[in-house]
């Protein structure tokens, strides 16, 4: 309930830069949770990002009305991706800013983008194989000092967790029968620590 409360505050945030023609603001609390994300993970993507504040219903919506795919492209689970994307979008706010002065808003371009994608495949094929901002924190957050990270003396391996990542950043290992977080794909949401039945996973420990 907070969680979400955090997160649609921040949409509206994010809707009320862009119509007024600030999103470098929004860029700029961009910038910051790269700095925060060296502590404390991916929390941009987790409440902050717009993108994420709307997969959330748009994949529950696509579940009940069973648009979701049973199998995803190869071009959906690549890596190289979210860079493409992230130059084509330099490229054309450029295009437009030097041939018509215009700024365009390619963030709510991607927004929707999030939610045609989400649509059809669950919400990590845009986190992790399409997002430029995923990327960016992946590579800012994936040594995070403070992340939520399982004891693994307390687990015991019943896989819960897994099922509730939006990521696939909690995986229980084979060979351990322990399960183990992934801080770079991470969004510090707290799904698993809410269902984890041995409360054997802690928030930014
Ligand atoms: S839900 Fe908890 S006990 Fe179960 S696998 Fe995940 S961390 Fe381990
Ligand atoms: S469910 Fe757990 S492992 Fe997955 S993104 Fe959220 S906090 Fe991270």
């Amino acid at each position: 309930m907070v969680k979400n409360l955090i997160r649609w505050l921040f949409f509206g945030l994010f809707l009320f830069l862009v119509l007024n023609g600030k999103m470098f603001l929004w860029l700029a609390i961009f910038g910051l949770s790269m700095v925060l994300s060296l502590f404390w993970g991916r929390i941009y993507c987790g409440y902050i990002c717009p993108m994420n504040t709307v997969m959330i219903p748009a994949e529950k919506l696509s579940v009940k009305l069973g648009l979701q795919a049973k199998k995803v492209p190869k071009i959906l689970k690549t890596n190289w991706l979210p860079w493409v994307v992230l130059f084509l979008m330099v490229a054309v706010t450029a295009f437009f800013k030097k041939t018509m002065s215009k700024d365009l808003p390619m963030l709510m371009a991607l927004l929707i983008l999030s939610v045609v994608v989400t649509l059809r495949y669950k919400q990590y094929v845009f986190h992790n194989h399409v997002c430029p901002f995923g990327v960016l924190q992946k590579w800012s957050g994936k040594n995070a000092k403070r992340s939520h990270r399982v004891d693994a003396a307390s687990c015991i391996g019943c896989k819960i967790c897994e099922k509730t990542c939006p990521t696939g950043a909690v995986l229980v290992e084979q060979d351990t029968g322990k399960a183990v977080i992934d801080i770079a794909y991470c969004l510090q949401c707290g799904n698993c620590t809410e269902v984890c039945p041995k409360k054997a996973i802690e928030p930014w420990a």
